[in-house]
Protein backbone atom coordinates (compact mmCIF):
# COMPACT_ATOMS: atom_id res chain seq x y z
CA UNK A 1 0.00 0.00 0.00
CA UNK A 2 1.01 3.50 -0.65
CA UNK A 3 -1.28 6.00 0.13
CA UNK A 4 1.24 8.78 -0.63
CA UNK A 5 0.68 7.58 -4.51
CA UNK A 6 4.25 8.15 -5.31
CA UNK A 7 5.57 4.53 -5.72
CA UNK A 8 4.95 2.69 -9.13
CA UNK A 9 3.40 -0.12 -8.90
CA UNK A 10 2.52 -3.22 -11.46
CA UNK A 11 0.04 -2.67 -14.14
CA UNK A 12 -2.85 -2.59 -14.07
CA UNK A 13 -2.83 -0.48 -10.93
CA UNK A 14 -5.23 1.22 -10.33
CA UNK A 15 -8.11 1.94 -6.70
CA UNK A 16 -5.61 -0.98 -4.49
CA UNK A 17 -4.00 1.98 -2.91
CA UNK A 18 -7.33 3.55 -2.47
CA UNK A 19 -9.80 0.85 -1.16
CA UNK A 20 -9.08 0.43 2.32
CA UNK A 21 -6.53 2.77 3.56
CA UNK A 22 -9.17 4.77 5.61
CA UNK A 23 -6.83 7.89 5.04
CA UNK A 24 -9.12 10.98 6.01
CA UNK A 25 -11.71 11.99 3.86
CA UNK A 26 -12.33 8.43 2.08
CA UNK A 27 -15.93 8.54 3.05
CA UNK A 28 -17.68 5.67 1.11
CA UNK A 29 -14.25 3.47 0.45
CA UNK A 30 -12.28 1.39 2.80
CA UNK A 31 -14.00 -1.21 2.04
CA UNK A 32 -10.71 -3.69 2.05
CA UNK A 33 -10.69 -4.68 -1.48
CA UNK A 34 -8.07 -4.43 -3.65
CA UNK A 35 -5.26 -6.43 -2.15
CA UNK A 36 -4.50 -7.61 -5.55
CA UNK A 37 -3.74 -5.84 -8.85
CA UNK A 38 -7.48 -7.34 -9.91
CA UNK A 39 -9.93 -5.06 -10.92
CA UNK A 40 -12.38 -4.22 -8.22
CA UNK A 41 -15.93 -5.28 -8.33
CA UNK A 42 -18.52 -2.41 -9.19
CA UNK A 43 -19.53 -1.01 -6.04
CA UNK A 44 -23.81 -0.88 -5.71
CA UNK A 45 -25.14 2.60 -6.96
CA UNK A 46 -22.82 2.42 -9.77
CA UNK A 47 -25.09 3.10 -12.41
CA UNK A 48 -27.83 5.77 -10.19
CA UNK A 49 -25.90 9.11 -10.60
CA UNK A 50 -27.80 12.16 -9.35
CA UNK A 51 -27.30 15.59 -9.84
CA UNK A 52 -24.34 17.72 -11.44
CA UNK A 53 -22.34 20.40 -11.01
CA UNK A 54 -20.49 21.16 -8.04
CA UNK A 55 -21.26 21.18 -4.89
CA UNK A 56 -19.25 21.88 -1.42
CA UNK A 57 -21.73 19.51 0.44
CA UNK A 58 -21.06 16.40 -1.40
CA UNK A 59 -22.24 14.38 -4.12
CA UNK A 60 -20.93 14.34 -7.71
CA UNK A 61 -18.41 16.98 -8.43
CA UNK A 62 -17.63 17.56 -5.09
CA UNK A 63 -14.49 16.72 -3.05
CA UNK A 64 -16.05 13.74 -1.53
CA UNK A 65 -14.31 10.20 -2.18
CA UNK A 66 -16.40 8.44 -5.10
CA UNK A 67 -15.00 4.68 -5.50
CA UNK A 68 -16.78 4.42 -8.99
CA UNK A 69 -14.51 7.25 -9.77
CA UNK A 70 -11.81 5.60 -9.07
CA UNK A 71 -12.46 3.00 -10.90
CA UNK A 72 -13.93 4.79 -13.87
CA UNK A 73 -10.08 6.09 -14.37
CA UNK A 74 -8.73 2.54 -14.04
CA UNK A 75 -11.03 1.31 -16.78
CA UNK A 76 -9.91 4.58 -18.65
CA UNK A 77 -6.24 3.69 -18.32
CA UNK A 78 -6.91 0.11 -19.81
CA UNK A 79 -8.69 1.88 -22.97
CA UNK A 80 -5.93 4.59 -23.38
CA UNK A 81 -3.06 1.50 -23.12
CA UNK A 82 -4.99 -0.14 -25.75
CA UNK A 83 -5.81 2.83 -28.06
CA UNK A 84 -4.59 3.74 -31.43
CA UNK A 85 -3.56 7.12 -31.65
CA UNK A 86 -2.32 7.08 -35.15
CA UNK A 87 -5.30 9.90 -35.86
CA UNK A 88 -2.90 12.45 -33.79
CA UNK A 89 0.40 11.31 -34.38
CA UNK A 90 1.40 13.97 -36.26
CA UNK A 91 0.47 16.41 -33.08
CA UNK A 92 1.95 13.94 -30.80
CA UNK A 93 5.58 14.16 -31.79
CA UNK A 94 5.52 17.98 -32.09
CA UNK A 95 4.70 17.57 -28.36
CA UNK A 96 7.49 15.07 -27.81
CA UNK A 97 10.03 17.22 -29.74
CA UNK A 98 9.20 19.66 -27.14
CA UNK A 99 8.88 17.46 -24.27
CA UNK A 100 12.00 17.22 -21.81
CA UNK A 101 11.76 13.73 -22.33
CA UNK A 102 10.90 12.19 -25.64
CA UNK A 103 8.51 9.61 -26.17
CA UNK A 104 6.33 7.62 -29.00
CA UNK A 105 2.90 6.40 -29.07
CA UNK A 106 3.59 3.12 -28.02
CA UNK A 107 5.74 4.86 -25.03
CA UNK A 108 2.20 6.63 -24.37
CA UNK A 109 0.22 3.57 -24.35
CA UNK A 110 2.62 1.54 -22.04
CA UNK A 111 2.17 4.75 -19.71
CA UNK A 112 -1.17 4.53 -19.59
CA UNK A 113 -0.85 1.05 -18.52
CA UNK A 114 1.29 1.94 -15.53
CA UNK A 115 -0.65 4.81 -13.93
CA UNK A 116 -2.04 4.70 -10.56
CA UNK A 117 -4.84 6.43 -9.18
CA UNK A 118 -5.98 8.30 -6.24
CA UNK A 119 -8.72 10.48 -5.12
CA UNK A 120 -7.04 13.83 -4.95
CA UNK A 121 -9.17 15.36 -2.38
CA UNK A 122 -8.56 13.21 0.32
CA UNK A 123 -4.87 12.76 -0.46
CA UNK A 124 -2.19 13.19 2.30
CA UNK A 125 0.15 13.33 -0.38
CA UNK A 126 3.15 16.55 0.43
CA UNK A 127 3.85 18.63 -2.52
CA UNK A 128 8.09 18.78 -2.33
CA UNK A 129 8.52 20.59 -5.19
CA UNK A 130 9.54 18.68 -7.81
CA UNK A 131 6.20 16.07 -7.71
CA UNK A 132 4.00 18.61 -8.66
CA UNK A 133 6.39 21.29 -10.77
CA UNK A 134 4.69 24.77 -10.01
CA UNK A 135 1.10 23.40 -9.71
CA UNK A 136 1.25 23.15 -5.76
CA UNK A 137 3.22 25.01 -3.25
CA UNK A 138 5.82 23.25 -1.49
CA UNK A 139 4.79 21.88 1.72
CA UNK A 140 1.34 21.70 0.68
CA UNK A 141 -1.17 18.36 0.57
CA UNK A 142 -2.64 17.24 -2.73
CA UNK A 143 -5.95 17.28 -0.60
CA UNK A 144 -5.51 20.78 0.35
CA UNK A 145 -4.81 21.48 -3.41
CA UNK A 146 -8.19 19.89 -4.37
CA UNK A 147 -10.08 21.41 -1.55
CA UNK A 148 -9.28 25.17 -1.89
CA UNK A 149 -9.15 24.72 -6.23
CA UNK A 150 -12.58 22.89 -6.46
CA UNK A 151 -12.68 23.18 -10.35
CA UNK A 152 -9.80 20.62 -10.57
CA UNK A 153 -10.69 17.00 -11.74
CA UNK A 154 -7.02 16.13 -12.03
CA UNK A 155 -3.10 15.86 -11.12
CA UNK A 156 -0.46 14.17 -12.77
CA UNK A 157 2.83 13.72 -10.97
CA UNK A 158 5.73 14.83 -12.60
CA UNK A 159 7.97 12.16 -11.40
CA UNK A 160 6.48 9.10 -11.36
CA UNK A 161 3.18 7.34 -12.55
CA UNK A 162 0.55 8.69 -9.81
CA UNK A 163 -2.68 10.26 -11.17
CA UNK A 164 -5.03 11.95 -8.95
CA UNK A 165 -8.45 12.55 -9.35
CA UNK A 166 -11.17 14.51 -8.37
CA UNK A 167 -12.93 10.89 -7.83
CA UNK A 168 -16.60 12.48 -7.63
CA UNK A 169 -16.52 14.05 -11.05
CA UNK A 170 -15.27 10.90 -12.58
CA UNK A 171 -18.10 8.85 -11.78
CA UNK A 172 -20.25 11.04 -13.36
CA UNK A 173 -22.50 9.75 -16.13
CA UNK A 174 -23.48 13.83 -16.40
CA UNK A 175 -21.98 16.77 -17.41
CA UNK A 176 -20.42 18.80 -14.88
CA UNK A 177 -20.68 22.14 -14.74
CA UNK A 178 -17.74 24.48 -12.83
CA UNK A 179 -14.79 22.35 -14.43
CA UNK A 180 -11.52 24.18 -13.52
CA UNK A 181 -13.45 26.73 -11.63
CA UNK A 182 -14.15 28.83 -14.19
CA UNK A 183 -17.99 27.61 -15.06
CA UNK A 184 -16.42 25.76 -17.88
CA UNK A 185 -18.90 22.50 -18.41
CA UNK A 186 -16.64 19.10 -18.10
CA UNK A 187 -18.44 16.13 -20.17
CA UNK A 188 -19.27 13.08 -18.73
CA UNK A 189 -16.43 11.11 -17.48
CA UNK A 190 -18.78 7.41 -18.00
CA UNK A 191 -21.18 5.99 -19.95
CA UNK A 192 -23.35 2.86 -20.37
CA UNK A 193 -20.51 1.36 -22.08
CA UNK A 194 -18.13 2.48 -19.96
CA UNK A 195 -14.79 5.20 -19.77
CA UNK A 196 -15.98 7.82 -22.51
CA UNK A 197 -13.40 8.92 -25.32
CA UNK A 198 -13.34 12.04 -22.83
CA UNK A 199 -11.98 10.72 -20.05
CA UNK A 200 -9.33 8.72 -22.11
CA UNK A 201 -8.85 12.51 -23.47
CA UNK A 202 -8.15 13.73 -19.76
CA UNK A 203 -5.65 10.83 -19.18
CA UNK A 204 -3.61 11.41 -21.85
CA UNK A 205 -3.54 14.75 -21.09
CA UNK A 206 -2.09 13.99 -17.89
CA UNK A 207 0.38 11.20 -19.38
CA UNK A 208 1.73 14.02 -21.72
CA UNK A 209 2.45 16.24 -18.31
CA UNK A 210 5.06 13.13 -17.32
CA UNK A 211 7.21 14.11 -20.17
CA UNK A 212 8.06 17.60 -19.11
CA UNK A 213 5.48 19.88 -20.28
CA UNK A 214 2.76 21.74 -17.95
CA UNK A 215 0.24 22.93 -19.37
CA UNK A 216 0.84 26.88 -20.59
CA UNK A 217 3.93 25.24 -23.07
CA UNK A 218 1.80 21.95 -23.73
CA UNK A 219 -1.45 24.48 -24.86
CA UNK A 220 1.03 26.25 -27.07
CA UNK A 221 2.67 23.28 -28.99
CA UNK A 222 -1.19 21.89 -29.40
CA UNK A 223 -1.79 25.34 -31.06
CA UNK A 224 -4.19 26.41 -28.77
CA UNK A 225 -4.50 30.14 -29.05
CA UNK A 226 -4.26 32.26 -25.93
CA UNK A 227 -7.81 33.13 -25.93
CA UNK A 228 -9.05 29.32 -26.13
CA UNK A 229 -6.91 28.82 -23.50
CA UNK A 230 -7.89 31.79 -21.67
CA UNK A 231 -12.07 30.50 -22.20
CA UNK A 232 -11.49 27.36 -20.92
CA UNK A 233 -8.16 27.04 -19.35
CA UNK A 234 -6.31 23.27 -19.67
CA UNK A 235 -9.26 21.79 -20.36
CA UNK A 236 -8.46 23.02 -24.13
CA UNK A 237 -5.70 20.50 -24.15
CA UNK A 238 -8.16 17.65 -23.51
CA UNK A 239 -10.55 19.04 -25.80
CA UNK A 240 -7.87 19.44 -28.71
CA UNK A 241 -6.69 15.81 -27.70
CA UNK A 242 -10.21 14.56 -28.30
CA UNK A 243 -10.82 16.26 -31.49
CA UNK A 244 -7.47 14.99 -32.89
CA UNK A 245 -7.12 11.73 -31.30
CA UNK A 246 -10.73 10.09 -31.16
ZN1 LIG B 1 -2.74 19.91 -17.53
Amino acid sequence: MDPSGLQDCPAPCFSTTVFGTGIGGAAGGGDGRGTGGDIPEVPDGFDTPSGGGYSATGGYGSNEYVAAGIINAGLAALKLAQANLDNCKDLLAQVSSASTTHFTIADINRRASALSFFDGASSPTISDGSNFGAQIPVNQTVGQFFISTPGVIALSQANGNAVFVRSSVWASFTPITGALGLGIVSPPFQSASGPTTFAMATLLHEVLHKYGLEDIPLASVLGISEKDFASNSSQSITMKLLDKCW
